[in-house]
């Protein structure tokens, strides 16, 4: 089976074309500026990328794109469309009303329009990417939506409420939420397979840490607990993103900036984190040059997001009476040793333990531990656009359709 995974943005969309029997990636590529030109990035026959301007003023004109380069003589890795068996969609929210991925239907789509006021910049172009491959691929072909907040839905009330008065749950569903669900979801599975043992029989800490990041506690297989909250601002200090801070905070700028809420938020989203301490960069690559030559507040920036991560760690271990394996994932959690390291560092009392030698590696799936270490440390590149493609296997299966 093969299968097409859609990642749509407001004016990117993001594609990769899996066949299903060997796992492979057969073809990736990127759309851009939807609605302003349009460019289209691809890699799949050849070594080497194709590079063009296509115009796309709609998403449906990028999926058309897509189909065109993807079933192309030159560039191309099918011969027809029909080769396509079903689309698996990335979205982000998916609110109380999906605990798993499910296959799309009108009832689905009504539901995740429901969760838009909880994703208000995600889940329209979300929708808008499903309809764009119903008009350019027909109504026949399954689609598969893949929420990236489902798999933490099995969190206890206890771990998803904030205390708030009972009615804002109730009226409006504040809650924590979390995010990067599938990406979780992928490391904890491969963590199990690393250890030999079944996922039911493990206490998992995986820390996805790129430009956004998140923590979950993931225990027997299932969610319990996760940093991201009703948004992805919540938790720890990202790439922009403040992170957990008092919300007195707000107000008191509000008043002080002479700025809207809305304002404060979007500077806790877009002006904080890493590249607001520091002033350099929200990039750790730019980080650590300017660590290298000095700079005390990229030094600041990242003591303090190593500290969040290593604080949020010891929550989850005295929360689920033990950790088995700890997981670094994503750009920072694949390829940055010193966050490793730091986050690490005298956690020996907990059986936690670091081989240096092993640290140096980068972007590879091993464990990173001492021998004698009781907690596994585990280093695992994520892949959510596989675990996309195989829950749409998975439904689409399932519900008769290939
Ligand atoms: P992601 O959001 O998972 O794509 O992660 C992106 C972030 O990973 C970038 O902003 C970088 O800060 C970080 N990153 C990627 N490669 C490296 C590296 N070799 N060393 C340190 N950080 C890296």
């Amino acid at each position: 089976m093969k299968v097409l995974v859609i990642n749509a943005g407001s004016s990117s969309l993001k594609y990769q074309l899996i066949d299903m029997d060997t796992k492979a990636v057969l073809a990736k590529g990127l759309c851009e500026r939807i609605g302003i030109d349009g460019k289209l990035t691809h890699e799949g026959k050849k070594e080497e990328k194709y590079k063009a301007d296509v115009p796309m003023q709609t998403h449906a004109e990028a999926i058309k794109a897509v189909i065109d380069i993807l079933t192309d003589k030159e560039w191309g890795v099918i011969d027809s469309m029909a080769e396509i068996n079903a689309v698996g969609h990335r979205v982000v929210h998916g609110g109380e009303y999906f605990a798993d991925s499910v296959l799309i239907t009108e009832k689905v789509i009504k539901a995740i329009e429901d969760c838009i006021p909880l994703a208000p910049l995600h889940n329209p172009p979300n929708l808008i990417g499903i309809r764009a491959c119903e008009d350019v691929m027909g109504k026949g072909i399954p689609q598969v939506a893949v929420f990236d907040t489902a798999f933490h839905q099995s969190m206890p009330q206890a771990h998803y409420m904030y205390a708030l008065p009972y009615e804002y749950y109730e009226k409006y569903k504040i809650r924590r939420y979390g995010f990067h669900g599938t990406s979780h979801k992928y490391v904890s599975q491969q963590a199990a397979e690393m250890l030999g043992r079944p996922i039911e029989e493990l206490k998992l800490i995986t820390c996805h840490l790129g430009n956004g990041s998140s923590i979950a506690a993931i225990d027997h297989g299932k969610s319990v607990d996760t940093s991201m909250g009703f948004t992805p601002l919540d938790g720890l200090p990202m790439g922009t993103r403040a992170g957990n801070i008092d919300p007195a905070i707000i107000e008191f700028l509000s008043e002080h900036e002479n700025l809207s809420a809305k304002e404060v938020i979007d500077i806790l989203n877009k002006k904080s984190g890493m590249l607001g301490v520091s002033g350099v960069s929200s990039d750790f690559r730019d980080l650590d040059v300017a660590i290298n030559e000095g700079n005390q507040r990229a030094t600041l920036a990242k003591a303090m997001f190593n500290l969040s991560v290593k604080k949020i760690i010891g929550s989850y271990i005295a929360e689920m009476g033990g950790v088995d394996a700890i997981v670094f994932t994503a750009g920072v959690g694949e390829n940055d040793r010193s966050v490793r390291w730091d986050v690490c560092e005298h956690m020996e009392y907990l059986g936690v333990k670091i081989d240096p030698e092993k640290n140096k590696y980068r972007g590879k799936q091993m464990d990173i531990s001492i021998d004698w270490a009781r907690v596994r440390v585990l280093v695992i590149p994520t892949n959510e656009e596989l675990v996309i493609a195989q829950d749409t296997e998975r439904l689409v299966k399932e519900a008769g359709k290939a």
